[in-house]
Order: C-alpha cells, then structure tokens, then sequence
C-alpha cells in the first residue's frame, strides 16, 4: 500500500547502522550456506502477509509482516536486495537503529524474544521488463501491460525481506492493489476484491496457503482473459493476455493439466496436495514453466501454436504440463533443503512426466521422446571437462543459478530410470510414497529418498548413490563382437569413462543388449556390468549377431558405440529395425560416431537422406534432419559443404514437397532447409515460398515465414529486407515485433553485430526472452568471421550475466557463442581465455568447459574429414 511521504524520510541507506557488506560473514551477499544452516536451527514456523501496491510504474510499495518461533536467543538475519527498506518495527516498537547492508537485516537480540516474534517492514521493489522480480510486459499489439513475479531460484529477497531459504517454509497470505479492471493470481484462493481509493485501483485479498518455500511464492497481474474448461474434474482458470486469448488451446491445457493431477494422485497415493490449482501463459517468459503451487507459468510462446504444430511440438507441450503438476509433489510438497540437491525435484519431475505420458498416452512414444529430449544433451554434456555430480556443492545461494543446466534437467532424470529398472517398478512407487509420506510440507535430501526406495526394495543403494549422484562424469560402452579360435561368438561389453575427471573405475550399469540374429530375429540378454567388462551369452550355435546394442529400451545411462560390424550392418539395414524406438536410439548412436569423428559427417548426412525417404516416424526425421543439418553446417570444411550443399538441397526440397508424405514429416523436411539453404537457386526457392500460402502441406504461416525471412536476412539474399519490412508490416503485434528483432541479429555485417552485442547489456527495455531467441542468429555458423571479434567479450561478459540474467540464460549465452565458432584458433582463444582467467569462479570454469567441448569436437572433425 502506498505510505505516506514522511516514511521516505526513514529510507535506510545500506551503510547506515554499520554493517557491511563482507563476502566471509553471514551478512556477505547473497545468502549463505552457513547463514541459512544457522537459520534453520534457529527459526520456526514462519508466516509472512505481504501486501504490494502494482499501481506504480517502475516500482511497488510493499509492507510484509512476518511471524515466526524463535528457539535460542541470538540475531535474526532477513534477506532483502530490493531497491529500499523503509520501515521496520519489531514486536510492536520501531526499530531505530537497523542493521542493514543492501543484502540483510539483522534484527540484534535484545529486540528478538525466545518465542513467537512479529517483525513488520516496509520497502520499495522495482518493477521492470528484465532483471526484476516484477516483471513488467508490454503487449505491442493492445498496449496493455501485465506484470509476474518469478523468483527462483534466488529472488523472493529481490522482492521483499523474508527467511531465503527453501527449508524455511512459510504459509503465505497476501493482497496486492491493481487497477480497477486488472485480474491477479496467485498461490492461494482469491478471497474478496473491493474497490479502493477513488475506485481507479481494486485490493485482492488471497487466501494462506500450506507452507511452502520462498522461491516458490508468485502472483501475476494485468488485464488477463480467464478460460476455465466444462471436461477438467476440479476447477482450473487459465490466465492469457487478451491479445492471444483466441488462439490459445484452453481447454487441452487444462485438461492436461487435471489428467496429471489426477493420474499423481492415485500413483502417490496422496490429494493433490494444495488448495488449488490455476495456470497463467506468461508472455516473454524465460522458462518453459515454473511449478509455483496452486499457480503453474507456463511460457506462452511455446504454448500457443501459431501454425500447425508437429507431434513433436505437441508432446512438448503436454510434458511440460506433466512435469510442472508432477512438482507440486516432488519440489512443492517436498522440497529440497538446499539447492545442492536441485535434480531431486528436477530430475522427478522430467522422469515422472514420461512415465505419465507413456500411461496416458499409448500411441506418443513416450519412452522414445524421452531418450531424445534428454539423452544426448546429458551425455553432451556430462562427457565434458566442466561436468559436475548430479549433488552438486552450493555455498551461497547467489550462484544457484549455475547449477541449472543438462545435468539436473537431463541426466538426473536419465539416472531415475537406471533406479527405476534396478530396483524395480512396484518397489520404486512404494518408495516415493514412502519418502513423500515422511517429508510432506517439509524438506529432504538425496539421501532420504535413496533410503526409502532402498527400504522398500531391500537393497542397500548406497553405491548406486556413490556413483551416479556423487562422482562426476558418465561410462562410455565400447562393443566388440568376435569369433575365438573354437568358432564361438562371442560379445564383450568394456565401459570406461568418458573423461579423467570422474577418476577410474567401473559404473555398476544394469542393461540389456540388443542382439540381432541373421534371420531377422532380435534376441535381449540382461546384463550387470559392474566390473571395466563383461562378455554376453550368446545364443549357443547361432551365427555371429548381424548388430548388437547394449542399451536396449533405454534403461542404462551410457554412450553406447557400436562396433564396426554393427555400424556396417546399419549402413544397409537400420530401416529394416521394426522397433521405432530403437531405431531411433541407432541413429544416436551412430550420431555418437560422427561427434567422436570415428564416421565422417558426409557419411552420416548421406545415409540419413538415403533412408529417411522412407521413414515413418515423426520424432525420428526430426532428430536426424537436425544433424544433418549440424553435420552440413558446421562439420564440414566450407569446401566440403559447398560441394555438398546443392544435394543436400535438393533432396530436403523433395522431402518438403512430397505430397504422399505427412505433414509431421514434411514439416522438419522444411526446417532443415530453411536451415541449409545457401545456393542461389535454393535461397530463391526460399524468397518464392514467402509468396505461397502453403507450404510442406499446410498453411504457411508466421512463425515459418519469419524463418525464411531470418535465412534470408542471413544469407544475404537480395531480397532480404525488402522481405523483413514486409513481414513487419503484416505481423504487427508483439510476436511479429519479436520475430523481427530475432532476424535483425542475423543481419551479416558489423555494425548489426556491435549494435546488437551492446543492446544485449545496455537496452533496459530488452525482454530476456528476446534476447535469448536472437543468439542463434547473431551467431549463425556462416558469419564465424563476422562474430569472432565477440567471442571473448562474451566470455568476458560471464560474471555480469551471472548476476543479471535468469537461470538458463548463461549457458543459452556461451552454447550460441561458442557454436556460431569452428575454427581451431578460436578454440585456442577460448582456452587461452581460461588459462588466462584462474581466478574466474570454478561454476563459470565448468560452464565454458562444457560449451567449448563442441567447439573441440567441430574442430577434431573437420580435421579428420579435411584429409579424407
Ligand atoms: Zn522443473
């Protein structure tokens, strides 16, 4: 609520009160592991009623009120780095010298009673487009705004002082004050909603909720359209801005979203465990969701199709839906202690969404989209120098950031599934209940649920956990098939790490092989490989296996290479493997080959055209269609790729065009042209298409016609801004507005380039989101020459980006930096740059070490292909 002038007087300065800002204290920046173990000891049952006044502009007045059990006498440490503190009364008198240091308020202990304590401030938070917990959006097409909170994983002290910590749950209550015809959202109930002033604003008053973590507390705000749905089972409002209320899918999203709720109820045996539940489409959103109990952000973008959507798009959407309702237990209910152990909420949810998908949806090859999503980004990274543990160590929480990424998102779930198959389905389900049951609206760790899954399957897991959760890094599996000197086969599976970081020794990987038989038959065989090898049974008196697998179904978390006489048999074969899944597993596979340049990429490329002409699966052409386009792009030696490219071309047109072909697969046939495309007569055909109302048999629409505008733009084709205006012009709103800042990056000349380099730092009115979408282009392969001179400005740009961007942005930032690069000299300037920089944090080590490893494996590549 707005306070009256003289408070402003009171404005605490940070330095006022004598406490500073000191890295080794408990008042240092950011909050600290020690601060927040010292906390929980001594805090307990705590309660916040915050209020916020949205009226403003580019900040809000705020005031919480926060009760809480103190157990020992000492000072009580809150959190806040808005941008004022203006007021503080503790226990009912007003606290008049505060110690305050723009980070934390320390409350000294002659003020704090053992016992309920009531602490009430008032403060000032920014509202803006990018680095504020408010975020602001502009709607280009109506020109209303709209504002959201986000605040993981490290912001609730952005917005206002509380206990920041995720095992310092609180039960929230909260009103804002919006303008009159503004709708709000949050994590409990709307209570009532009365006008107030002189009736331009309205207070909304929202119900406590259960006790939940800081970073998960959220409203929204503006002129919303509410959709609710006649087939849902419980009662779910859908937010969407105005604006794209009418191509938004209503009704699919929430009944997604009630089929998760109520598919997790019986799996956990447990209600839904919050009073609610709504879902908002945020626009300009950095995330695909964000989990808050009760109030689920979905990003927008990637939830309204804006043309025809390929299954791929669609499965997207509806695992996202299942992983953000899947934390409402695994994060919401139970919520990690600390961020160190950030995959037990991300790696659950992910895995948990496949296992919904697989069950709700038969015909979507869940199990299949979950090797794709997940697999090859885990193993890119976790075969990389920079990999860390699945734990990985956090000793303030203002760098929790930098433990997002592949390996919480991609390889943790990926482990779940090697637990899952280890312990067995039935025994894993009782163990979550078991571990969900102890720690319900409370914390837990990795240890806690390795110990009730242990419990239940009567298994000590405690080298599992060793292994997979502890020791960085990931077994590679070589195969070797032969025959010994008495005419047997015989079949030898050797796993050594992909790298010297995770030390010696084996994995213990439960799997089973995959063994085709002369006949066409395919014989499995499960095996334990817990030692550096291990040789397979085959089936007595058969001939040596036409090609062999060591990862059938998935289960083992593992590069597999094939041996050659497999990788033989699959030049001529693979389209003869029944098995979708697993044939989408062999394309991985002999991907893995080409980026451990063992098969040339021109090989690969070749092969995959060959045989996805006659290939039926969706996710499948896809997948391959991407690397072909890496391999062509980026693989090859530019020479290669021109002499390449005019086939390349020409059978990608063909796949677009052909009429006996589905749309799902013609569509990625378009794509991956779009991509390509560099001859003339290509980039014509391009600009032509821009003229047709269809294209790969549908309606050509926006989100293609602004792909092709960007390839132009590229690629320099004459035509390029004649068609960017004209595009601009025809899609005027605020997705037309952001499509053609993302085609103006890719613009091929300096001065674009500086001009956008020195927006991405210093243009306020940047959308993240915008930012982040136009990486790509600005880095685009072919304009290496153009963007090298950014290189180390980017790297040098690390420590900013860390502070002010949002989670996934820094690795978005150095992967499109350092994928636009191909040569070995500026591979040398990255590594100079870390030699140079030792003093660099070790997390920000770590994620160039994981960026530059494509960039080392491009440069090995073309090496081994330049002589060929
Ligand atoms: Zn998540």
């Amino acid at each position: 609520m707005p306070l009256p002038a003289a408070a402003l007087a009171l404005a605490f300065s940070a330095t006022i009160g004598g406490a500073h800002l000191r890295g080794d204290s408990l008042v240092g920046t950011g909050v600290s592991r020690a601060l927040a173990t010292a906390r929980a000891a001594q805090i307990r049952d705590v309660r916040y009623a915050l209020s916020f006044d949205l009226t403003g502009r580019d900040s809000s007045h705020g005031t919480v009120t926060a009760r809480f059990r103190v157990l020992k006498p000492g000072d009580v440490i809150l959190d806040f780095r808005g941008q004022r503190l203006e007021t503080v009364e503790v226990n009912g008198a007003a606290l008049t010298s505060p110690q305050f240091n723009g980070a934390h308020l320390s409350i000294p202990a002659r003020s704090v009673a053992v016992g309920e304590n009531v602490v009430t401030m008032s403060f000032v938070t920014k509202i803006a487009a990018a680095g504020a917990s408010i975020i602001r959006y502009r709607d280009a097409t109506d020109g209303a705004e709209y504002l959201y909170t986000l605040l993981v994983p490290a912001d609730a002290n952005q917005l206002f002082p509380c206990f920041d910590q995720p095992d310092l749950k609180a039960r929230v209550s909260l009103r804002l004050r919006a303008p009159a015809n503004w709708r709000v959202l949050a994590n409990g109930r709307e209570t009532s909603s009365r006008a107030a002033g002189t009736g331009q604003a309205a207070d909304h008053e929202f119900a406590e909720t259960e006790p939940i973590s800081t970073y998960l507390i959220a409203f929204a705000a503006g002129p919303w359209t509410t959709v609710t749905s006649a087939s849902s089972t419980r009662p779910i409002t859908m937010y969407v801005r105005k604006s794209r209320a009418a191509e938004a899918e209503g009704d699919s999203i929430i009944v997604a979203n009630d089929a998760a709720a109520r598919w997790l109820e019986a799996y956990f045996a447990r209600p839904f465990p919050f009073r609610k539940l709504d879902v908002l489409l945020a626009p300009a959103f950095p995330f695909g969701g964000m989990e808050h109990p009760g109030a689920i952000f979905y990003n927008e973008e990637r939830f309204i199709f804006r043309e025809r959507p390929t299954l791929t798009q669609r499965l997207d959407r509806t695992a996202t839906i299942y992983h953000e309702v899947a934390h409402q237990w695994f994060g919401d209910l139970v919520t990690m202690r600390w961020f160190d152990d950030l995959w037990l909420k991300e790696g659950f949810a992910t895995y948990m969404a496949a296992k919904m998908q697989a069950s709700l949806d038969t015909a979507s090859g869940a199990w299949k989209r979950f090797y794709l999503r997940n697999k090859p980004l885990a193993y890119a990274v976790d075969a990389t120098r920079g990999t860390t543990p699945v734990w990985q160590t956090l000793e303030n929480l203002d760098q929790a950031k930098s433990n997002y990424g592949a390996i919480v998102y991609n390889k943790a779930p990926s482990v779940l599934k090697q637990l899952d198959y280890l312990v067995g389905p039935d025994a894993f389900q009782r163990g979550l209940r078991r571990f969900l049951a102890s720690h319900a609206y409370g914390n837990a760790t990795w240890r806690d649920l390795l110990s009730a899954i242990g419990a239940e399957s009567g298994r000590s897991l405690d080298r599992w956990g060793k292994e997979y959760i502890l020791r960085p890094g990931m077994p590679v599996i070589e195969q070797a098939t032969g025959v010994t000197a008495d005419g047997r086969t015989r079949l030898v599976l050797r796993q050594r790490p992909a790298q010297t970081l995770s030390g010696k020794g084996p994995w213990p990987i439960r799997t089973s092989v995959i063994i085709g038989q002369p006949d066409g038959r395919i014989v499995r065989r499960q095996v334990t490989l817990d030692a550096d090898s291990a040789v397979v049974p085959l089936p007595a008196g058969t001939a040596p296996p036409t090609f062999v697998y060591a990862n059938a179904d998935d289960n083992a978390y593992a590069l597999v290479l094939p041996d050659e006489r497999t990788v033989q048999w699959l030049e001529e074969n693979i389209s003869s493997v029944k098995d979708s899944f697993l044939r989408a597993m062999l394309w991985g596979a002999l991907w893995d080959l080409v980026r451990e340049a063992r098969l040339d990429p021109a090989r690969f490329t070749a092969l995959a055209l060959r045989e996805l002409a006659a290939e039926p699966d969706e996710q499948i052409v896809a997948g391959v269609l991407g690397r072909v386009g890496r391999a062509t792009l980026a693989y090859l030696p530019a020479e290669r790729r021109d002499s390449a490219l005019p086939t390349v071309e020409k059978v990608l047109r063909r796949g677009l065009a052909d009429p006996d072909r589905p749309y799902g697969i013609r569509k990625p046939y378009l794509d991956t042209y779009i991509r390509v495309a560099g001859t003339p007569s290509a980039l014509a055909q391009l600009d032509a298409l821009l003229d047709s109302t269809e294209a790969a048999g549908a309606p050509l629409r926006a989100p293609t016609r602004w792909a092709i505008v960007t390839a132009l733009i590229e690629r320099k084709a004459p035509s390029a801004e004649r068609r960017l205006e004209r595009e601009s012009r025809a899609d005027s709103g605020s997705e037309g507005k952001r499509r053609a800042f993302v085609a103006g990056a890719a613009r091929p000349n300096a001065e674009a380039k500086k001009d956008y380099f020195r927006r991405y730092f210093a243009d306020e009115s940047l959308n993240e989101d915008w930012v982040t979408a136009s990486l790509d282009g600005f880095n685009a392969v072919r304009q290496s020459e153009l963007t090298r001179p950014y290189l180390i400005p980017a790297l040098d740009s690390l420590r900013w980006i860390q502070t002010n961007r949002r989670i996934f942005f820094l690795g978005s930032w150095l992967t499109s930096f350092l994928d636009g690069q191909t040569s070995a000299e500026s591979l040398d300037a990255v590594d100079r740059f870390l030699s140079a920089h030792r003093d660099l944090p070790r997390d920000l080590q770590e994620k160039i070490l994981q960026a530059e490893d494509e960039l080392a494996r491009t440069v090995r590549i073309r090496g081994a292909t330049d002589t060929r």
